[in-house]
């Protein structure tokens, strides 16, 4: 586990940039992106230019590992947003912070997605009163977030909201905390979505 868990902060310092895999230590000064912030491995620290191909596969796979997707599912999101209205760049982030895990993650329930999708599959959550144990979720707009009521004494939940009490929640959600529910006031916009990506490498490497 532990390994896995360097793992992921390895996945960081080869895109260069916090993804916030790892719960609150991403938070403090203990995260190895800002204690090291070059590529790990004995040449990490060296400058290497990418060909246009491999800018357009790191951002698909920094994206694919903020949001903790596999390829089969991302690809499936990518279909999704070429086939909706707009940008598909942009529909295709739209998606992706739609996910139930994600949401619950933003509303700080969770430390991290990755926990945060643990507890969906747990059964943790209900959506608009109805259990929702289904991490790939996407909700809408007006929909309402809530720990079940059964669940509401889970110990490692209530920390996690004490712990981020000074997180800003996103304007596209709102937060009661004291009931343990959230909302979900519109989607997200790509000015809501803090992943620094361009997404639009990822639109050329899908569409070749
Ligand atoms: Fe590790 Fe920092 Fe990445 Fe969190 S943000 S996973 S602590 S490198």
């Amino acid at each position: 586990m532990s390994r896995y868990k360097d793992e992921q902060c390895r996945i960081c310092r080869r895109e260069g940039q916090k993804l916030f895999l790892k719960g609150n230590r991403c938070y403090t000064d203990k995260c190895s992106v800002t204690r090291r912030n070059y590529a790990p491995g004995q040449h990490g620290q060296k400058k290497t230019k990418l060909s246009e191909y491999g800018m357009q596969l790191r951002e698909k796979q920094k994206t694919k590992a903020f949001y903790g997707i596999g390829e089969k599912q991302f690809r499936k999101y990518f279909e999704m947003a070429s086939n909706k209205k707009g940008i598909t760049g942009e529909n295709l982030l739209q998606i992706l912070e739609s996910r139930l895990d994600n949401v619950v993650y933003k509303l700080g329930f969770g430390a991290s997605r990755a926990q945060a999708r643990q507890y969906v599959t747990h059964g943790h959550f209900q959506v608009n009163g109805k259990k929702v144990d289904i991490a790939s979720y996407l909700v809408k707009s007006g929909d309402e977030i809530a720990v079940r009521e059964n669940r509401k004494d889970n110990k490692a939940i209530k920390e996690n909201m004490e712990l981020i009490k000074n997180r800003v929640i996103p304007e596209w959600l709102e937060m009661d905390a004291e009931k343990s529910t959230g909302k979900v006031i519109r989607l997200a916009s790509r000015e809501d979505i803090d992943v620094q990506v361009a997404e639009h490498l990822i639109v050329e490497l899908y569409s070749k």
